[in-house]
């Protein structure tokens, strides 16, 4: 590195540029502390709205997982044109952090909207798991994300089960299908996978009486140390989480949906659960057979 006047403050580009380092906040929330890093092209307005932004996200996960996931965190904040947050990725090494593509003209209200914050730290809160079953993650993580933003006030639990209702048919198998673990398409990975949750948290609750759910599960297995930070077989990761809360729920279900395609009767679901589509959003009804379900996981 060429040492130079200032260069406490600046650190070489790829190609030998030379870019000023970037801003560091700290925060602590849920047992965590936080450093986020804003490259250099954010105004102080924007790192401010960001610091909400990030506080708030905190929040959901810590009302979902008990604490947050893992004990230090950093997220690199990289400016692109225009508002909006416009990508996320986790990553695990060397230590875990997240990656954020955020406009620099992002607004409050885009900042309130937004889900893929949560949906990242999400992923800190569970084992990486190999490649191929990537389902597990990306269903939790999409699964998981507009629990944990309503159960914080965050967003309406119509506006939550409206979206599931919509969504969650991308999910199941379409032709060809050979199960989660062999049907690696952007709607059995996302969508199948966050369909694997929904019926894995219905389960849980009528199994337990409305008592327990899928969050119990998951951290039960951030308890048993199974964060980002490790990497665990998927079947563990199940078999940790069924011990947490004394069910065989995850393993049966991933018996009956790793090797064939097991669609889903979503109309029949949504009706014992008491989510009605009318006009534009849903009815959410008291005297559906499972209401006392939906309600337990948000609304
Ligand atoms: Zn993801």
């Amino acid at each position: 590195m060429l040492m130079r006047l200032g260069a406490a403050l600046a650190v070489p580009a790829v190609g030998g540029a030379v870019r000023a380092a970037p801003v560091i906040v700290e925060l602590q929330g849920g047992g965590a502390r936080l450093e986020l890093q804003f490259a250099e092209g954010f105004d102080a307005a924007l790192r401010q709205r960001a610091r909400v932004w990030v506080e708030r996200s905190v929040a959901a996960i810590v009302g979902y997982f008990g604490r947050f996931p893992v004990p230090d965190v950093e997220l690199l904040m990289q400016p692109v044109a225009g508002g909006g947050v416009r990508g996320g990725t986790a990553f695990s090494h060397p230590a875990p952090y997240v990656r954020l593509r955020l406009g620099v003209d992002t607004s409050s209200a885009q900042f309130d909207d937004d889900w893929v914050l949560v949906h990242e730290m999400v992923h800190l809160g569970v084992p990486r798991v190999p490649r191929r079953q990537s389902w597990l993650h990306e269903g939790l993580a999409t699964y998981v994300e507009g629990i944990a933003r309503t159960r914080a006030g965050q967003m309406s639990a119509a506006t939550l089960w409206h979206a599931m209702q919509r969504d969650m048919p991308q999910g199941q198998p379409q032709g060809g299908d050979e199960g989660l673990d062999h049907t690696p398409t952007w709607g059995r990975t996302y969508w199948g996978g966050a369909l694997f949750c929904l019926l894995a948290d219905v389960q849980i609750r009528r199994r337990s009486g409305a008592r327990l759910g899928l969050e119990h599960a998951l951290r039960g297995v951030l308890a048993a140390g199974g964060s980002y930070a490790v990497a665990w077989p998927l079947p563990r990761i199940l078999e940790v989480g069924d011990a947490a809360i004394g069910q065989t729920t995850l393993a049966e279900l991933y018996a009956l949906t790793k090797d064939c395609p097991a669609p889903i009767d979503l109309a029949a679901l949504w009706a014992d659960l008491g989510v009605v589509e009318r006009g534009g959003t849903v009815e959410l009804r008291g005297d559906a057979p499972l209401a006392a379900v939906r309600r337990a996981i948000a609304g």
